[in-house]
Order: C-alpha cells, then sequence, then structure tokens
C-alpha cells in the first residue's frame, strides 16, 4: 500500500516535473481526432451504461494533468464507475472522507488499481468513503461494477481520474468506445457508456 501512496503523490503531486510519452503535435493529433491506424487496446467507458459525463480535463491539460495523460469526468458523488478492462485488482483504498485542494489531502484519495493481462494498469481515483465493491486479488470483467465515485484526495470537485499506466509505468494516452465510434478523448464534450 505504501508504495501507491508514494506513486499517488508521484502522480498528483510531481506531474508538473513529470513527461508525457507523446509530443507536442502528437498530442494535438490526439485531440484533434487525427490519430493513424491504431492497434491499441480499447476501452469501455469507465462508468455505467448509458450514464454520460462531461469530460473536464485530458490528456495534458494545463490544470492539474500538464505532462501527464490521464482524465478527469466531472461526476456526481456516488455514481457507478466500472471497469474499462478486463483484470485483476492490484490495490484498493477506500477508507478516506477526505478531500479537497490541499496538498495535505494528497494521499487520501480512495482509488481502485488494476493490473491488465499485457501487464498496464488502471487507475480509478477519488471514490467515496466505502466506495469500492472489489477485493484485492478479484478479477474484473470489463464494464463489471466496481465502485462509486466521490471527491477524496486532492480534488477540486467530485470527479473520477482516470489514468492508465503500460507496465513499465509510463503514461499511456487510451481510446474508447463512445456513440461515435472509438475515439480519443477530447475536454469540454460529453460522453456516453454504450
Ligand atoms: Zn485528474
Amino acid at each position: 500500500m505504501k508504495k501507491y501512496i508514494a506513486f499517488t503523490a508521484f502522480l498528483i503531486g510531481l506531474s508538473f516535473f513529470s513527461k508525457a510519452q507523446l509530443t507536442d503535435p502528437e498530442i494535438h493529433a490526439l485531440k484533434g481526432g487525427r490519430v493513424k491506424p491504431d492497434s491499441s487496446y480499447i476501452y469501455a467507458l469507465p462508468f455505467s451504461p448509458k450514464s454520460k459525463f462531461l469530460l473536464i480535463q485530458a490528456y495534458n491539460s494545463k490544470m492539474s494533468h500538464a505532462g501527464e495523460l490521464s482524465l478527469d469526468f466531472k461526476m456526481k458523488q456516488g455514481s457507478k464507475i466500472c471497469a474499462a478492462r478486463d483484470g485483476m485488482v492490484e490495490s484498493i483504498k477506500e477508507d478516506s472522507d477526505k478531500g479537497g485542494l490541499k496538498s495535505e489531502f494528497m494521499n487520501d484519495g480512495n482509488h481502485i488499481v488494476i493490473r491488465h493481462s499485457d501487464g498496464s494498469m488502471a487507475m480509478y481515483w477519488h471514490l467515496k468513503k466505502e466506495g469500492v465493491i472489489v477485493k484485492q486479488g478479484d478479477n474484473v470483467l470489463k464494464g463489471q461494477h466496481i465502485g462509486y465515485s466521490g471527491n477524496t484526495g486532492y480534488t477540486a470537485f467530485p470527479h473520477l481520474h482516470f489514468q492508465v499506466q503500460d507496465a513499465n509505468g509510463r503514461d499511456i494516452a487510451t481510446r474508447f468506445y463512445t456513440r461515435k465510434g472509438v475515439k480519443y478523448l477530447r475536454p469540454g464534450k460529453w460522453y456516453k457508456a454504450l
């Protein structure tokens, strides 16, 4: 658990200094939907079918994602979070009821980390207290309900922070099934799970 606490601090606190793995033009192309043929895994949106949320920050957004490839969906607390991909639950935290935009809350984010078969890991962050319904070691299926959103940890408003890292711990941009086809997501848009 300790290493994830350190890891969270790294993600959030030091994200300013970490390097994105994509160049600015590549990120620009992703945001603009101009993407070359792509064989990467296609994720499910990490919430329940038919529900719809606004993406506030996406890859390298300026507010708190500079240099980081992750997604923030604005979400009323208690919204259902679902696995974006099959995997095994690597770690969870659900005992916190603290959150806000203060560094003292950095380690208070409830979360689920799921490891995928290729060694990559998805992180679902800021969940509500007692808002995790899977256990460490559980195998989960894509689309399975795994928890409830909240506002714990370093966060300005209730939302889900979703992030995927490859087996080497590097952030990777992920594409999703959406109502309008397979897409890399763009901030300021609403996305509805299939
Ligand atoms: Zn975030």
